[in-house]
C-alpha cells in the first residue's frame, strides 16, 4: 500500500524568523568543511499506522525533542540517503537521479521493517527544501548543497516490534570539493579482523549500524596510516569501502566491480559504470576475491582500483595495505576522466544523455 501512488503532500510551510542573513550565509559557503553547517530549514513527514504519511512541514531547523524511550534510540530501526543539489552557470538548481536515492530508501525501508515513502513524496520534499534554502547551494567549483533525508522509529515503546510511528525528515549541508587540490589517490586498510556485514544481514541498507559498525575497523585503518577501510565478505571476496564502492579496471579496459547481496548499490558506481559502457568498455558485475585483486595488481592484468561515492565522486586507490603487506596500486587515466565525464553532466556542463538530471 505504502507504494501506491499518494497525491501530492500539502507542505505546511514555517519561515525560521532567524535565518542566516546574506553575508552570514555566503561566509559559511566560501569553504564549508563537509557535514558541520546546515541550512535555515528542514523538512519533516511524520508516518502512524493508523494515518499514513501525514503531516508534511518546511519548518526552521531545529534540534528535535524525542521520548527518551523512542524506538530508534534503542533498537536502531533508521535508515538514510546522501544526495546533491548542484547549481549551474545559468543558477539554475539540478539533483541528479533521485528517482533511484527514493527506491534505495524504499529497500533500505524493506529491510528495516520501516514504511516506505513513495518515490513522488521523496522528491518532493527535496523540492520543498530547495524551494526555501535554494540560496545555500553554493556555485563555486566542485561545490553542492549536499542533501540527508533520513527515517527513524520516534515511536516511544520499549517492545522489540516495528514502530507505528515513524519520522521522516530531510536536512541540508553545504559542501565543498571532498579532496582539496584535486581526486589525490588514497590509501586503503584491508579489514582482516572486522566485517561491516554478514550474509542475510543489513549490508546492502542505507542503515546506521552498518555505519556504527564500520567506525572501529576506520579507526584501525588510521592507526595504520590509511585513509579508508576496505571489507571482504565470509569468503575473502572484495565488498566495499566503509561509504563507497569499489571498481577494476583491466588491462583489456574491462571494469570489474563486486556483486553481492551485502553491500550498498551505488548511484555513482551505476552512473559511470554506465559512463564507461558507453564509451565501449565492457563491464562485469561479479565476485572479486582479495586473491584476484592483488595477484591482479602484480601480474599487471589490474592497471587502476578506484571508489566511488556521492561524497568524494571517484578516489583512485593508491595503495592496499594488510597485516603483512602493502601493494602499491597502479595509477590509470579512466578514473578521472570518468569523474570528469560524470561531473560535468551533474554541473550543466555537458549534454545530460541519459536524462539523469532533474530541476529542482
Ligand atoms: N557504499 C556505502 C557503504 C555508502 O555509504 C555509499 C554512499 N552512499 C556508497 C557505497 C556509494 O553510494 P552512492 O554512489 O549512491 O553515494
Amino acid at each position: 500500500t505504502s507504494q501506491t501512488a499518494l497525491a501530492p503532500l500539502e507542505f505546511a510551510v514555517t519561515r525560521n524568523a532567524s535565518a542566516k542573513t546574506d553575508q552570514e550565509r555566503d561566509a559559511l559557503l566560501a569553504d564549508p568543511v563537509f557535514g558541520t553547517v546546515f541550512t535555515d530549514h528542514m523538512v519533516q513527514i511524520t508516518w502512524t499506522e493508523a494515518q499514513g504519511w501525514h503531516d508534511a512541514t518546511v519548518q526552521p531547523y531545529a534540534a528535535l525533542s524525542l521520548d527518551p524511550a523512542a524506538a530508534v534510540l534503542h533498537y536502531g530501526q533508521e535508515i538514510f540517503e546522501g544526495i546533491k543539489a548542484y547549481r549551474h552557470a545559468d543558477g539554475s538548481i539540478h539533483t541528479f537521479r533521485p528517482d533511484q536515492n527514493a527506491r534505495r530508501l524504499q529497500r533500505s525501508a524493506h529491510r528495516l521493517a520501516l514504511p516506505e515513502l513513495p518515490v513522488d513524496a521523496f522528491v518532493q520534499s527535496l523540492r520543498e527544501l530547495i524551494a526555501i534554502d535554494g540560496a545555500w547551494v553554493p556555485g563555486g567549483d566542485d561545490q553542492s548543497l549536499y542533501l540527508r533525508p533520513f527515517m527513524f522509529a520516534s515511536e516511544p515503546f520499549l517492545g522489540v516490534r516495528p514502530a507505528h510511528e515513524v519520522s521522516y525528515l530531510v536536512i541540508a549541508s553545504p559542501v565543498g570539493a571532498y579532496f582539496k587540490g584535486g581526486a589525490k589517490p588514497v590509501s586503503i586498510w584491508l579489514s582482516q579482523d572486522y566485517a561491516r556485514a554478514g550474509k542475510g544481514g543489513t549490508g546492502a541498507a542505507k542503515t546506521g549500524g552498518n555505519y556504527a559498525a564500520s567506525l572501529l575497523p576506520q579507526a584501525e585503518a588510521y592507526e595504520q596510516g590509511c585513509d579508508q577501510v576496505v571489507f571482504l565478505d565470509e569468503n575473502h571476496n572484495v565488498e566495499e569501502l566503509g561509504g563507497m564502492n569499489i571498481v577494476f579496471v583491466r588491462k583489456d579496459g574491462t571494469l570489474v566491480t563486486p556483486a553481492s547481496d551485502s553491500i550498498l548499490a551505488g548511484i555513482t558506481r551505476s552512473s559511470l559504470l554506465e559512463l564507461a559502457r558507453d564509451r565501449g568498455h565492457a563491464v562485469q558485475e561479479r565476485p572479486v576475491s582479495i586473491d584476484e585483486w592483488r595477484q591482479g595488481v602484480a601480474s599487471g592484468d589490474i592497471v587502476e582500483a578506484f571508489a566511488c561515492g556521492t561524497a568524494a565522486v571517484v578516489a583512485p586507490i593508491g595503495t592496499l595495505k594488510g597485516h603483512d603487506f602493502v601493494d602499491v596500486q597502479p595509477l590509470g587515466e579512466l578514473a578521472l576522466s570518468l569523474r570528469e565525464e560524470l561531473t560535468d553532466v551533474q554541473y550543466g556542463r555537458r549534454e545530460d544523455r541519459h536524462g539523469w538530471l532533474v530541476r529542482l
